[in-house]
């Protein structure tokens, strides 16, 4: 039996390896799905995560492109409804992998996914069928834990700091900071801790609306109406009130 864990860069991921290494019989095989525009303190995580889980096997895949790559490439930027980005990076390389490698007979594919999220499972388990797929923490019977113990949980377990993002206000460590489903919460996050990363990709989005037309990440709603709001926009406004979070959808 073979137990592989979308190993993502996030602690959920992670916490999640370590208790099926714990807990589950069968090898375990990590894979990694590099988008290129992750934050330099993922692999530092990754490395020291993957002394401290010890599992049998680890795979970092890249395609050679990070996310604008493919929006140039697709001709399309990505929103909160549409993520070439994910399936370009992550989604079709993982599943080449898996095909190339595993059968849906011998094989559980695990993701870190929270049962406050488990709405998300269901789309997972449609696009991975007839892989069996599971997540140990929206299982009462295996590993149910409260979602703010996740991260001092793993860090007593296993002695290894947290990914820096979690601790500037990020909900996720995908893409450093960046994600084009994470709505405005986490540019405004982004835009406070990193303007740097901030301008590098509103400078991105700028040059791609050069070559694709009246294209946005964010749009806003006023008067019951849907307008585009480019990222240096969002940026200009010197008031960028308090805003909901909403977590980043990858792999979704
Ligand atoms: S984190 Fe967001 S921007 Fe990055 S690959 Fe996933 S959907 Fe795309």
């Amino acid at each position: 039996m073979y137990n592989i864990v979308f190993f993502s860069g996030g602690v959920s991921s992670a916490l999640t390896a370590l208790w099926i290494r714990n807990n589950l019989p069968g090898k375990l095989h990590l894979l990694f799905t590099d988008t290129l525009t992750e934050d330099e303190d993922l692999y530092r995580f990754l490395d020291e995560s993957i002394d401290a889980i010890a599992p049998d096997g680890v795979t970092h895949i890249t395609s050679g492109m990070n996310v604008w790559d493919v929006f140039n490439k697709e001709r399309f930027l990505g929103n909160s409804r549409i993520d070439p980005c994910s399936k370009v990076l992550k989604r079709e390389p993982a599943r080449k992998w898996i095909n190339a490698r595993y059968s849906p007979e011998e094989t559980t594919l695990f993701f870190g996914i929270h049962w406050s999220e488990e709405e998300r499972l269901s789309a997972i388990k449609t696009n991975w069928n007839p892989y069996k797929v599971r997540s140990v923490m929206c299982e009462p019977d295996s590993f149910f834990i409260d979602a703010s113990a996740i991260k001092t949980t793993w860090y007593e377990q296993t002695g290894v700091k947290i990914p820096r993002l979690y601790d500037m206000g990020f909900t996720h460590n995908n893409c450093g900071g960046f994600c084009i489903k994470a709505g405005k919460y986490h540019f405004k996050k982004l835009l406070q801790t990193m303007p740097e990363r901030y301008d590098y990709h509103a400078n991105k989005e700028e040059q791609i609306r050069h070559r694709l037309g009246d294209v946005t990440i964010l749009r806003e709603q006023r008067d019951k109406t849907k307008y585009r709001l480019t990222m240096k926009e969002f940026a200009s406004r010197s008031e960028v009130k308090e805003l909901e979070c909403h977590s980043c959808r990858c792999f979704g």
